[in-house]
Formats: structure tokens, C-alpha cells, sequence
């Protein structure tokens, strides 16, 4: 599982994409719990910098594609904001319907969005489309604007559409390439009703087919921009990004981006040997992030491994007490000295934290020998690199220089000790966090944005705590490309397409 919380300022609005009800108090109330430790928020900002226009919630090409077409058809026919509305879900019931029925094999795509809720449907052979398009729990998705807002970040970002309250097309937008490929689904839309057998003659509507498609060529050419784009432009930080992401996948086996991709950015010499890689300006920030990736998961993990010990009212002592049994009785400098190693030679870093995660270790020990040897980086790191990985808020609680002097400070002390001190700090943290977040309810009660809350001494839980990482959106930029035609999965591995290194050269 990743998260994502996608905060980017264009021009004079400020726009949040947030996943399932956007927007609505629910939205806002899963959100604002899913930081209880708020240690995210620099690698989220280094993801939106690194990878504009997409994040963990615009997973395909097709729908940047189908928000213009509507945009385009507003905007030609001067539709008002509720028939633009219903018009945007009528097509997006018809891409989740003409995508189903598509048998498209495994192409690396997840499923159209929307197919979950009407796959009875689907199943039965048919959609009745007025009462799949409606919002609320008959129709396909809950949101009024279906799933426009996950994607409306991006598509302003892109420039593909102008930050308004309905589709509007933006500078970027090219109306005459999302109606050469897309636009059939507009007769689609307007049918009562979508018959799956006679959707046959229509995958080239489906998810998978954009990149045969003009609307697809467009955006593969918005994505990759053009080899004389700046590289601190948005547009130019994409390309680099783009190049980065394709150079690996066209050097190593690359099946899952998140998974596969980020441990060639972060260790070894990939980022010097390889001729592109070393010549593109965002290699470094990439490997800075990667690897401060790995602190930000393992305060996750061990956050969520602490409130797990909650069971009913339990005093705080007996959390910490839980957390120093499950270390070795030694001091921190042994616990320190027992790390592997964090380079194999001067500039190749070894993948320790890597080696850690994926070691039976159990949670908490494991955890926390990631935080130490990651937090050792910051005094082997240098130029870009470390920049990335530190951030402009040096120092601060939880940062890597934070945990390497908390443990320098420590060293000669018992590490179940230091666990016990760490139990504290981390929930006066969790607290002061929710307490920030904190919003009056209608009714002048207090709502705190957390699953843990406290009872004088005591400890209780409301639900456990989510310990996915944050998405730095490989997995969606990989599966955006692969559905413009940039990027396909030949025996379930990705690989770089004729049209793609046309594009990138
Ligand atoms: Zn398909």
C-alpha cells in the first residue's frame, strides 16, 4: 500500500488531491490520520517536484485524455456546469465498461476506475448508464465529480486543463487528438444503456489502447516534453525524471517501479556509471529521496508496531516496556556497531537499509536498525544528494540528523533505555501532531485527527495505524507512460517503447 497527499500551488489556487471521497469531511477526516507522526511531508514535496503531473492517484494515461474530451465538449457547446457534470460520468462509466470488457490480458494496467462497484453489472451483461452515472451508492463512484478530482492536480499541473470548478481547457489542452482517439466514448456516454457484447468493437476506447491512439501520442509528448527544457522547470524535472525511470528499466529487469527501481537510484554506482543517468540533474535529488524514503517508512512501521501493543486502557510504561524487550540487552554503541554496512566503496552506498527491511528481524529491532543506519548517511552524503535527502527543514524532530545525534548522545546507555525514552518522545510527538490538526465539531466537541488518544496515564486506540510507505509514484508514472504508448510489459517486465526512445533520445 502507498499514500499520497498531493499539495502543489499553481498560479493563484492551491489545490489538494486526496483518494477515495476528495473532499468531503470523511476525506479530510482519513487524511488527516494517516500522518500521525507528520514525518512525510519532505518526500511528498521532493515527489511533486520530481514528478509533476502525476501522483499515487492518476494511475492511467486515458483518463487525463477522457477530462479533456469533456473539457472540449463544454466548452464547444457551451454546457452548463451540471451537464458537463453529468456528461464527465457518463464517460467515465463508459471507459470503466468498454475496459472490462476488454480482455487485454495482463499489460501492467490496474483496472479502470469504477469497474469494482459495477462488475455485478458488468457481470450480468449490462449497464442500465442513468443510474450507474448517478453519484451515491447505486452509481460507480460516490464523488459528484467522479474521478475528476484525483486527477485535477495533474491535469492543471500538465496544463491540459485550467484550475476552474468544471473542465476547462488549459494552454495544453488539443481537442482535435482526444477526439481522433477518445471520441466515440461520447457516443457511448449517450446511450441509455451499455451492452458488454457489443463493447467488443470498442477497445480501442479501453484503458490499454491510448497508446495506439492520438490522444495518447499527445500526452506521451506532454509527458516527455522536449530535450530543450530547462531541467529546474517542471516540465524539464518530469523529462529528467522520465529519462531516469526508462534508462533504468532499459538496464535492469524492472517488474514493479516502487520496488525495483528506487534500490538502483539509492545504491551503487548506477548513478555515476551509467553515462545518462550520471548527466541527468535529477539523478541526485532521487537518490536522496529514495533513500530518506526508508526513514520515513520505518517511523511509520514502528509507530504503527507501538500502537499495536495498545490493547484497551494500557499505561504508556507498559508500550515502552514492550518496545525494550523486543531489543537486545546491550548498549547503543554494540546495537551500533552490529549494523551492516552503509558503503561498499567510497560514493557506492551498500543497500543496508534494503538488506534490514528485508531481513526476519523482528519489527521494532528491525526498524530501528534502519533509522540508525540511515540516519548514519548524513555524514557520508554530500552536494545534491545529501540536499535531497536532508531537505531545507534540517534538524527537525525525526530527521535523519535528529536520530544520528539521539544516538550519538546515547551511545554508551543501554538501548532498551533509549527505546524507552524514543516511546516517549514518539507519542508526545503523535499527540502535539493531532492536537495541531485539530478541528472544532459543529456541536463545539473537539475532533482529534488520531487512532490513539490518552486517558491521563493510559492508552487507548479507536483502530490500528497504517504503516504503508509513502508512494514516491513510480508504479503511476510507469503505468501513465505505458498508457500513452512510452512504456510496455513484455514478460512481466517493463520496457521502453520504439515511440517511447523517439520521445527521449
Ligand atoms: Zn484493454
Amino acid at each position: 500500500m502507498t499514500i499520497d497527499e498531493d499539495h502543489g500551488k499553481r498560479g493563484h489556487v492551491t489545490v489538494t488531491t486526496l483518494q477515495g471521497p476528495a473532499w468531503s469531511v470523511q476525506g479530510l477526516d482519513i487524511a488527516a490520520g494517516r500522518y500521525p507522526l507528520a514525518v512525510e511531508r519532505h518526500v511528498m514535496r521532493m515527489a511533486d517536484l520530481l514528478v509533476p503531473g502525476v501522483t499515487t492517484v492518476t494511475p492511467h494515461a486515458r483518463y487525463y485524455a477522457l477530462h479533456t474530451l469533456i473539457a472540449d465538449e463544454a466548452a464547444s457547446h457551451e454546457l452548463e456546469e451540471d451537464q458537463t457534470r453529468q456528461l464527465l460520468r457518463r464517460a467515465e462509466v463508459a471507459l470503466a465498461a468498454v475496459s472490462w470488457a476488454h480482455d487485454h490480458g495482463d499489460v501492467g494496467l490496474p483496472r479502470a476506475h469504477g469497474v469494482d462497484a459495477l462488475s455485478s453489472r458488468l457481470r450480468s451483461g449490462g449497464v442500465d448508464v442513468a443510474t450507474a452515472a448517478q453519484p451515491g451508492k447505486d452509481g460507480y463512484v460516490r464523488n459528484s465529480w467522479g474521478f475528476w478530482f484525483p486527477y485535477f492536480a495533474s491535469e492543471v499541473a500538465l496544463g491540459i486543463l485550467d484550475a476552474k470548478g468544471m473542465p476547462t481547457p488549459g494552454e495544453a489542452c488539443d481537442g482535435a487528438a482526444v477526439r481522433d482517439g477518445l471520441g466515440d466514448l461520447l457516443e457511448l456516454a449517450g446511450r441509455a444503456e451499455l451492452i458488454v457484447d457489443d463493447l467488443q468493437s470498442y477497445a480501442h476506447l479501453c484503458v490499454c489502447a491510448g497508446g495506439g491512439a492520438a490522444d495518447g501520442r499527445w500526452l506521451a509528448r506532454l509527458f516527455c516534453g522536449t530535450a530543450d527544457a530547462d531541467p529546474r522547470s517542471p516540465g524539464g524535472a518530469r523529462r529528467e525524471t522520465i529519462r531516469l525511470i526508462t534508462r533504468v528499466m532499459q538496464t535492469h529487469p524492472i517488474s514493479n517501479p516502487t520496488a525495483d527501481v528506487g534500490p538502483v537510484v539509492a545504491f551503487g554506482d548506477f548513478i555515476t556509471a551509467d553515462e545518462i543517468a550520471g548527466s541527468l540533474a535529477v539523478t541526485a535529488a532521487w537518490r536522496g529521496v529514495v533513500l530518506r524514503n526508508y526513514s520515513v517508512g520505518a517511523w511509520r512501521r514502528l509507530w504503527s508496531w507501538l500502537v499495536g501493543q495498545v490493547t484497551g486502557l494500557t499505561p504508556a510504561a507498559t508500550v515502552a516496556d514492550l518496545f525494550a524487550d523486543a531489543l537486545p540487552d546491550t548498549t547503543v554503541q554494540a546495537f551500533l556497531d552490529g549494523l551492516p554496512p552503509t558503503q561498499a566503496a567510497p560514493g557506492a552506498l551498500a543497500p543496508a537499509e534494503l538488506q534490514l527491511r528485508h531481513s526476519d528481524l523482528p519489527l521494532p529491532l528491525r526498524e530501528l536498525s534502519v533509522l540508525a543506519v540511515n540516519s548514519h548517511r548524513a555524514h557520508e552524503l554530500d552536494g545534491h544528494v545529501l540536499d535531497a535527502f536532508l531537505g531545507d527543514r534540517r534538524g527537525v524532530d525525526l530527521a535523519p540528523e535528529w536520530t544520528a545525534r539521539r544516538l550519538a548522545d546515547a551511545a554508551s546507555g543501554s538501548l532498551r533505555d533509549f527505546a524507552r525514552r524514543l516511546t516517549v518522545d514518539l507519542l508526545a510527538r503523535a499527540q502535539r501532531v493531532a492536537l495541531g490538526k485539530a478541528r472544532r465539531r459543529p456541536d463545539g466537541s473537539l475532533w482529534l485527527p488520531t487512532r490513539l488518544h490518552e486517558r491521563g496515564e493510559l492508552l487507548y486506540k479507536t483502530s490500528d495505524e497504517g504503516r504503508g510507505d509513502v508512494g514516491l509514484r513510480l508504479d503511476q508514472l510507469t503505468t501513465v507512460l505505458a498508457g500513452a504508448g512510452v512504456l510496455t510489459r513484455v514478460d512481466d517486465q517493463w520496457k521502453v517503447t520504439a515511440a517511447g526512445e523517439a520521445l527521449l533520445g
